[in-house]
């Protein structure tokens, strides 16, 4: 993708875990890659179709000035965030903090944090089979769209469905939702465990009865087997449930192992009849 790249910006602010950097401050220097799409703006030759870059180091210095942290890993962080929430044509932000002054008994040209922050879009299966189920699954959306780290949110439509892996219980509701999203994989798992929580889950019996359950089925095409994150959803394949709405959201998504689209995937398993 494209490149508006800032080197050196110099900010005196007052970031640092020594009193003394807090109250006399120091100078910073930023060095920013934004990732955006420039096609518009060189056609166009209008600065309304482009990230303003002026714009981008005044909001990096008037925030570097008003906020005060101990640590480069959160100032860096912070304003990543922050330039990806005021600037959305920015898909993607790598950012550099640098201390030339900090305070080291030592000779050195300077130490800096970098951090890499983006948009990323992501499919999340949604399902109920406890209680008010549609009420639980649109508060979530409901939740989830007042989070400002998800935007661009659509549902597919939801579906009934019997319940999956053997234990007796209610029927379903199941659908998908597809964002983008500005959490790492990690956090966003937790957000989604967060609201879980709040719908009052049980998690009882495996595979067994839930007022909301969340699962992460795409993230960008990352592909991750840790034993608390799988992704792509190991069991996506053999569900209906989960292909079927995800169909009607991205029926030509490319699932980065099996190298096949999400309507290929449900094709095959309509034809081996599981469900
Ligand atoms: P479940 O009871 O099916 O919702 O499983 C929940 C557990 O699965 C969580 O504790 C997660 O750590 C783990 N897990 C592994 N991969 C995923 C994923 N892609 N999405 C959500 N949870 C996952």
């Amino acid at each position: 993708m494209d490149q508006i790249r800032i080197r050196n910006l110099k900010i005196f602010a007052y970031h640092g875990v020594y009193e003394q950097e807090k109250e006399q401050g120091q100078n910073f220097c930023v060095n920013a890659v934004l990732y955006t799409d420039t096609e518009k703006a060189g056609k166009s030759d209008d600065i309304a179709d482009a990230v303003d870059y002026g714009a981008a180091c005044l909001f990096i210095d008037n925030y570097m000035r008003e906020n005060r942290f101990d640590l480069l890993e959160a100032v860096t962080r912070h304003v990543a965030e922050e330039l990806l929430l005021a600037f959305p044509a920015i898909r993607k932000v790598e950012l550099e903090v640098e201390k030339p002054d900090a305070p080291i008994p030592l000779r050195f040209d300077s130490v800096s944090v970098k951090t890499e922050r983006g948009w990323h879009r992501v499919f999340i299966a949604l399902g109920s089979n406890m209680g008010e189920r549609l009420k639980f699954l649109e508060r979530a959306v409901a939740d989830l769209r007042a989070d400002v780290c998800f935007r661009g949110i659509r549902v597919s439509d939801y579906i009934e469905t019997a319940p999956y892996g053997g234990v007796e219980q209610d029927d379903f509701l199941n659908g998908v939702l597809e964002a983008e999203t500005l959490y790492s994989p990690e956090g966003l798992l937790a957000r989604l465990q967060e609201e879980e929580r709040l719908a009052e889950r049980k998690r009882e019996i495996h595979w067994g009865p839930r007022t909301l359950d969340l699962d992460i089925l795409f993230y960008d095409d990352l592909v991750l087997a840790k034993k608390e994150l799988s992704i792509p959803h190991p069991d996506m394949k053999n569900r209906q449930f989960v292909l079927e709405p995800l169909s009607e959201l991205a029926p030509f998504y490319v699932h980065p192992v099996y190298r096949k689209t999400v309507k290929e995937m449900l094709e095959e398993l309509e034809e081996t009849g599981r469900a």
